[in-house]
């Protein structure tokens, strides 16, 4: 396939290299300087995605994701697809899907999990939201990039599943951590709180693949330095989008929105810029009621 790529950062880039890699024809762009091991760069993001049957975006936000629209819905065939792999929020997604539609092209808003580490090894999930045809065209490409695609509904459905999802992981990875920070105050070992929650009901994704205390459960950030992994800046980004989606649903979420606060609190006016969401531990150990 001829596949454009916008947005070549750190998930963008490992993913357009794995297309590429599959024998892809990858035409590039990003604003800043970079190279792509297999990946032909264009001197801008309509040249990337002119004549291609699929064009892909990894970009920052929905402000940029809507803006670069405007330049490549223009510049593509009718009958080829946009995939935007971006975290963006749902009416972006939405206004994006209206724009390519109305001009005769596919729209596919398909974020991912799974982190560089899972663009770099080709095992991101995707969750998308579009027609059948936009997630038949694009899933050859998902097959590539990740080891399993859901197609969630219309257009915003993939963002809409993917920010209920890390509105959970805000909320459990917090109720981890202060739960831990109040075994600690109690003389219970971390070790022991480990081997029974991770085998009882207060099991999680974030006890079970990714505990937030170091020297206990399997690999994960807090054993190195909480590097992230998943920063708290872009967890905090996504507990934003879910609350802003709240919003607009007219959606009670009042334990997304404490968790965005916390997470707002720790990245913003504390020392969690920069370190992996799971810091929130050390964050808790330090501080009492008061
Ligand atoms: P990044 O900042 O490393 O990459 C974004 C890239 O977009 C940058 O290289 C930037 O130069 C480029 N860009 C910005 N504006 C542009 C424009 N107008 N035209 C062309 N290029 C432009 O970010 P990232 O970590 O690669 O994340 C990309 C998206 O993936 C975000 O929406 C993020 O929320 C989402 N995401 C990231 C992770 C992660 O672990 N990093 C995990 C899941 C989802």
């Amino acid at each position: 396939m001829k596949i454009g790529f916008i947005g070549l950062g750190n998930m963008g880039a490992p993913m357009a290299a794995n297309l590429a890699k599959a024998g892809h024809s990858v035409t590039g762009f990003d604003m800043a300087d970079v190279a792509v091991d297999g990946v032909r760069l264009a001197a801008s993001a309509a040249e990337a995605a002119k004549g291609q049957d699929v064009v892909i975006t990894m970009l920052p936000n929905g402000a940029i994701l809507r803006a670069v629209a405007l330049d490549v819905l223009p510049a593509m065939d009718r009958g080829a697809a946009l995939v935007d792999c971006s975290t963006v929020d749902v009416e972006s997604a939405r206004a994006v899907a209206a724009e390519a539609e109305a001009a005769g092209l596919l729209f596919v808003d398909a974020p991912v999990s799974g982190g560089v580490g899972g663009a770099t090894a080709g095992t991101l999930t995707f969750m998308a939201g579009g027609t059948e045809a936009g997630f038949a065209k694009a899933s050859p490409l998902f097959e590539i990039m990740g080891q399993k695609a859901v197609h969630c509904g219309a257009a915003g459905a993939g963002q809409a599943a993917k920010i209920c999802n890390n509105m959970i992981l805000g909320v459990t990875m917090i109720a981890t951590c202060e739960a831990f920070a109040l075994a600690d105050k109690l003389g219970l070992e971390r070790q022991k709180m480990f081997d029974v929650v991770s085998t009882s009901s207060g099991y999680s994704w974030s006890m079970n693949a990714y505990c937030p205390a170091p020297g206990v459960g399997p690999q994960s950030p807090a054993d190195n330095g909480y590097q992230p992994g998943f920063a708290a800046n872009l967890m905090l980004k996504d507990l934003r989008l879910s609350q802003q989606a709240a919003e607009a649903a007219d959606a009670d979420t009042p334990l997304g929105q404490a968790a965005m606060a916390l997470y707002e609190q720790f990245v913003e006016h504390e020392n969690g810029s920069g370190q992996d969401f799971s810091a929130m531990l050390p964050r808790f150990e330090g501080r009492g009621r008061g």
